[in-house]
């Protein structure tokens, strides 16, 4: 956690793990109450992209940064434009004085465009645009690995991948949902869409989907639930009120709590957890740092692995009488203690 000396905010980096390679994860510009929520946002989103990573066999470790954002109610900043300048370069400074072993990439609240920033301070950083060498833009990339996971959990439940006269419901119509839906419907299958923007009513009639009101995307008694706006959206409430067998989206978070995944088991509802559907970004990122560079063919192929990833998932379940969550789990931590486990013998 260092002060920038340009920007005199706070910026952190938390390196949760680099057994199985650099801690790759976000920058989040974001305001905060206090530093130390900050340091543990910092800390529980490296956790879980250890885990996130470690679950999609990637040789990466788990890490986050975090800017903390003055609150845009105190005066007194330089114009925004400036400090935003400025607080990017000073995390920069963060990343670099780290020597590679946290690798920054955009998240909540940074873009493509302020990895070129940052990148005028530190190299370690990925998801700039493809003019520039990086992987550009991730979330094509995470609407695929969604697709597989969906392709999947069809399998499992009708016995057949195909999306052919299938009925998916789809909350949530942004860069990923979006573009779900668009795959979704291309494949043949009859959408139901929702989003609290009204402006996506307009890609909805493209699609020839059917518009309805966000609580009715959940209950409607389609084949699949696709959430692929906000977490937090399965809840001992919500789930009651579930009306399809799967849900597989792109949404991070999605359970309120762990424990909604027995919920989901019991009632006899296929969830693809949403750190293995949702790994398609990062995944694509990661090809960033292969020999050679990056290429979008290896990418693709990599992406479409999230489908034998969950296949692997969904066995260990039904083999142990385990939520897909826990199997996800245990599949992750292995992983994860056995690349220490390597580190320490090399070690000596
Ligand atoms: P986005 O901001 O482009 O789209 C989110 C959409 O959800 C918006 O259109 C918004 O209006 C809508 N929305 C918000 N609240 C809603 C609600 N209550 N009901 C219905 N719609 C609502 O975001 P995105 O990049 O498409 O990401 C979507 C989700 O996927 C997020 O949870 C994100 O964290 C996760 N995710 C995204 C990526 C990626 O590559 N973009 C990668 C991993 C995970």
């Amino acid at each position: 956690m260092r002060r920038g000396r340009r920007s005199g905010c706070f910026t952190i980096v938390a390196v949760h793990s680099t057994a199985r390679g650099p801690a790759l994860g976000g920058c989040r510009l974001w305001h905060y109450d206090d530093s130390r929520a900050a340091v543990r946002d910092a800390l529980r989103l490296s956790r879980a992209m250890s885990f996130k990573s470690a679950v999609a066999g990637l040789p990466l470790g788990g890490g986050k940064g975090v800017i903390m954002a003055p609150d845009p109610a105190v005066a007194g900043v330089q114009s925004v434009r400036e400090w935003r300048t400025d607080a990017l370069l000073d995390f920069g400074d963060t990343v670099e004085a780290l020597g590679g072993s946290y690798v920054t990439a955009e998240d909540v609240g940074t873009s493509s465009r302020d990895m070129e920033t940052i990148a005028l301070s530190t190299s370690h950083v990925t998801g700039l645009s493809r003019r520039l060498g990086g992987s550009g833009d991730p979330s094509p990339w995470t609407a695929l690995g969604v697709q597989a996971a969906i392709g999947v959990c069809c399998e499992r439940v009708f016995a057949t991948p195909s999306l052919e006269s299938r009925t998916i419901a789809i909350s949530g119509l942004g860069n990923v949902g979006g573009r779900v839906a668009a795959a979704c419907a291309e494949a043949g299958a009859t959408l139901l869409v929702t989003d609290i923007d009204p402006r996506k009513r307009a890609l909805a009639e493209s699609l020839d989907a059917r518009w309805v009101e966000p609580d009715e995307a959940l209950s409607a008694p389609v084949d699949v639930f696709a959430p692929c706006a906000l977490g937090g959206l399965l809840d001992h409430e919500s789930v009651e009120r579930l009306g399809a067998p799967i849900v597989a989206g792109a949404a991070n978070n999605q359970l309120a709590g762990d424990e909604i995944a027995d919920l989901l088991a019991e009632r006899g509802v296929l969830w693809a957890p949403d750190f293995v559907a949702n790994a398609g970004g990062i995944i694509n990122i990661s090809v960033e740092l292969e020999e050679g560079g990056y290429d979008p063919r290896r990418a693709g192929e990599r992406v479409r692995g999230i489908a034998s990833t969950l296949e692997r998932i969904f066995d260990e379940a039904d083999a142990r009488a385990v939520s897909p969550l826990d199997a996800a789990m245990v599949l992750a931590r292995a992983r994860l203690a056995e690349a220490e486990a390597e580190a320490e013998a090399e070690a000596g």
